[in-house]
């Protein structure tokens, strides 16, 4: 089978959301069975047979506080009970949806963390690292690109990565190379660096996504690339499928090339969660 295990109900930001709201106000509101039913639509006409929505943290009130960027301040305007318990009736009303959530990394909120998770049914938690300390990995907020030099972000977001991985906290990590999200390649010198933070993953037992996402990001490549990928496999790392998808047309979008990727790199199963519980399942095209 194959699956999508990273997608969010809107688009991030207030102005988007206005402007997409027009489509799932129709269907009934962005939890609605209606509008899960879209994402769910797609994935199955893409040969892809369950999905999980993996809300960002951030979007709920329960996290207003937890980090100083006003966008984060700003998005926290959600209700995390309600929504879990949404997607927890489309799943268990027969739809192939999976409760998740993509959690930020927050060194300082580990405790806030592990009772956010503890609190609520989760069936797969994605690990994220997008900041480093205030500044942001990917967002055109605070960017830590313009605060440090590439190798200096690099480096950091590795030891947190490092970090993410051993907290023990998260089912998967998404988009494990995003730093290079906007064109900054891992300069060469980190290359050790990479493999032994590739080698830390593999001892802590957590899965790596495989995104498309970065499919459509100025990098234009696959998270990770596949020389990485083939790394995480030979060092012996699980792994999921994910589009990262911020609208139901881009669940699932360009798998021919992220299931090629897996294979090339030895995959030969995914990861398969519920009540964040893991099985193996074989990488197989509906
Ligand atoms: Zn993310
Ligand atoms: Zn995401």
């Amino acid at each position: 089978m194959l699956t999508d295990y990273h997608m969010h109900l809107q688009p991030d930001g207030a102005e988007a959301r206005a402007r997409a709201a027009h489509r799932w106000e129709r269907e009934g509101g962005p939890r609605s069975a209606g509008w899960i039913g879209h994402y769910v639509d797609r994935a199955r006409a893409r040969g892809v047979a369950e999905i999980a929505v993996t809300e960002h943290v951030h979007r709920f009130r329960d996290a207003a506080g937890w980090h100083p960027s006003p966008f984060w301040r700003e998005e926290a305007t959600e209700d995390l009970t309600a929504h879990c318990a949404a997607l927890a009736a489309a799943r268990d009303g027969g739809l192939p949806v999976l409760v998740g959530i993509e959690m930020d990394w927050l060194p300082d909120r580990v405790d806030d963390i592990r009772a956010l998770l503890a609190a609520h049914p989760f069936d797969v938690v994605l690990g994220s690292v997008h900041w480093l300390g205030p500044l942001g990995v990917d967002s055109p907020d605070e960017p830590a690109w313009d605060a440090l030099p590439a190798e200096e972000v690099w480096s950091r977001y590795l030891a947190e990565l490092e970090a993410a991985a051993g907290s023990g906290l998260f089912d998967v990590l998404a988009h494990p190379d995003l730093p290079k999200v906007f064109g900054h390649r891992l300069p060469a010198a980190l290359a050790p660096r990479m493999d032994a933070v590739v080698d830390a993953i593999a001892r802590s037992g957590v899965c790596v996504e495989c995104s498309s996402a970065g499919l459509r990001k100025p990098i234009g490549e696959l998270y990770p690339d596949p020389d990485l990928l083939g790394r995480f496999r030979e060092a012996g790392v699980p792994v999921t499928l994910a589009s990262d998808a911020h609208s139901p047309e881009d669940v699932a979008r360009d798998y021919p090339t992220a299931v090629a990727a897996l294979r090339a790199a030895g995959y030969e199963t995914i990861t398969r969660f519920r009540s964040r519980e893991r099985e193996q399942v074989p990488v197989r095209w509906a």
